[in-house]
């Protein structure tokens, strides 16, 4: 009898994953994995440092190459095969090999894990020296660039974690940095004051910021590499354009094909990352998860969650049972040596989710005050009606990580602010005060509730 196929398209974090976790449950399966790309595995995470050249060699970011799981793990591993179409009656993917050679491969199950794609459609994007920066072969592009042209000023579109991650690696490489924002503050989703202390970081590295400015289009002048960024209140000008403006959900494969698209525009899969078509599963970027503060929908895409969703939709294909319930919205980033970190649902993604959201800013200091008592920033959200902990978000220069991942343990356990306080945290002066800053915010918003 013929061996039962796995067929897999997209070869990073979650299809690797998903690729992993089936072969180790099924030894006999025939897996095959299309990446349209020359790379699988991965850490698109990593690409900033290879920007800043913390990271030398683009290879280091390869977690395993595609000869590795050929080889030692049995995977048919098709790299620069694109799949052009799915036919979920007969079970099959039609790819195109290099672009060109067009190429039928039957599945029995079938795993989708195609990511995002820059969500970009600024005219003028595609001039030269403009780019993105969110797969391993664009990031190469863009180093080659900037090591080639030696631009001295850049001009970075999108003032989320990766356009300030991007900054960052910039500035370590000596540019001239102006980051041009479309949403009122930077770093959308954080609180105000969260926001302030970035404002402040940015502002203390020399970068420019100009906020609430959509970019309209760019230009550039023939022949002198210069480039030219219109938005709402001016222009700038460049040597060279990052694009950070977030990602959008890749489902022009599965969308044709039937799988029913959820709310937020990304493929909607169940908790066994089943999607709507019958032996049909789908992962990472180009899913969306269930909040489980909200209770909603929401694209929250990140390769943490594109591990695990692709691990459970791997288990699955593979005939196991495992499931994925969803995200609560941890994100962490340090930039410019400044961690900023959050968990949970922001004051207004609470009231926009129905909640009575609260919340109490808090400073500390991240270790004790005689070990040098780097200052802290952290703000606490919960509901008032039923005192549940909905949101936690921190900035320090060390220490964030830790006390966000606290927090979101709290919101997986459905914690309110009366069980924080005197939850048994580490503390050691290099690491806390003696109250932790999750336990001083928690007491707040106790008698902050209570004054009510
Ligand atoms: C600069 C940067 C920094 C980041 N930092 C972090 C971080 O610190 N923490 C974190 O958790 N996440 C981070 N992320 C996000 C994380 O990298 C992504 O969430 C993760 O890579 C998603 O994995 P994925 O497998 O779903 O999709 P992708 O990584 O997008 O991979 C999808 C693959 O599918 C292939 N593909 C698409 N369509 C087809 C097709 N038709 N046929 C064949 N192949 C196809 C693509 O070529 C691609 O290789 C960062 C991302 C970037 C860009």
């Amino acid at each position: 009898m013929p061996a039962e196929r796995l067929v897999i398209i997209g070869g990073v974090a979650a299809g690797m994953s998903a690729a992993t976790r089936a072969r180790r449950l099924r030894p006999d399966l025939e897996i095959t994995v299309l990446e349209k790309g020359g790379d699988v595995s991965y850490g698109a995470c990593g690409l900033p440092f290879y920007l800043s050249g913390e990271v030398q060699n683009p290879d280091d970011l390869v977690v395993y190459t595609a000869d590795y799981f050929r080889e030692k793990r049995g995977i048919i591993v098709l790299l620069r095969h694109e799949a052009a179409q799915i036919e979920p009656g007969r079970k099959l993917v039609h790819a195109l090999k290099e672009r060109s050679q067009p190429v039928t491969i039957p599945y029995d199950k079938l795993i989708i894990a195609t990511g995002g794609a820059p969500a970009t459609n600024i005219p003028g994007a595609d001039l030269p020296g403009v780019f993105t920066s969110n797969d391993l072969a664009g990031a190469i592009r863009l180093r080659k660039f900037l090591e080639e042209k030696r631009p001295q000023r850049a001009v970075i579109v999108g003032s989320g974690y990766i356009g300030l991650e991007v900054a960052d690696a910039f500035s370590k490489r000596g540019l001239e940095i102006t980051l041009v924002g479309r949403s009122a503050g930077i770093f959308e989703g954080f609180a105000p004051e969260i926001c302030a202390r970035a404002e402040e970081t940015l502002a203390s590295h020399s970068i420019r910021v100009v906020k609430s400015a959509a970019v309209k289009s760019i230009s550039g002048v023939p022949n002198s590499g210069e480039l030219f960024v219109h938005h709402d209140s001016g222009s700038e000008s460049a040597g060279v354009v990052v694009l950070a403006t977030g990602i959008k959900p890749q489902t022009a494969l599965a969308e044709p094909a039937g799988a029913r698209l959820g709310p937020t525009g990304a493929i909607a899969v169940d908790n066994r990352m089943q999607t709507s078509i019958n032996s049909i599963y789908a992962a990472g970027d180009c899913v969306e998860s269930r909040h489980l503060v909200s209770g909603k929908p929401v694209y929250f895409p990140l390769g943490t969650t594109a591990n695990k969703q692709g691990r459970v939709a791997g288990e699955n294909a593979a005939g196991g049972h495992a499931t994925f319930e969803g995200i609560v919205g941890t994100l962490a980033t340090k930039v410019f040596g400044i961690e900023f970190a959050r968990t949970g649902l922001s004051f207004e993604d609470a009231r926009a989710g129905g909640f009575h959201p609260d919340s109490v800013a808090i400073e500390t200091l991240a270790h004790a005050k005689y070990l040098g008592g780097a200052r802290l920033t952290a703000v606490l959200v919960w509901d008032r009606s039923s005192g549940r902990l909905l949101g936690f978000q921190v900035t320090s220069p060390e220490g964030g990580a830790k006390r966000i991942d606290a927090a979101a343990v709290a919101l997986h356990a459905r914690l309110s602010i009366a069980d924080i306080p005197s939850l048994d945290l580490s503390y050691a002066p290099p690491f806390a005060g003696v109250w932790e800053a999750l336990l001083i915010a928690a007491k707040e918003a106790v008698n902050k509730s209570r004054r009510r």
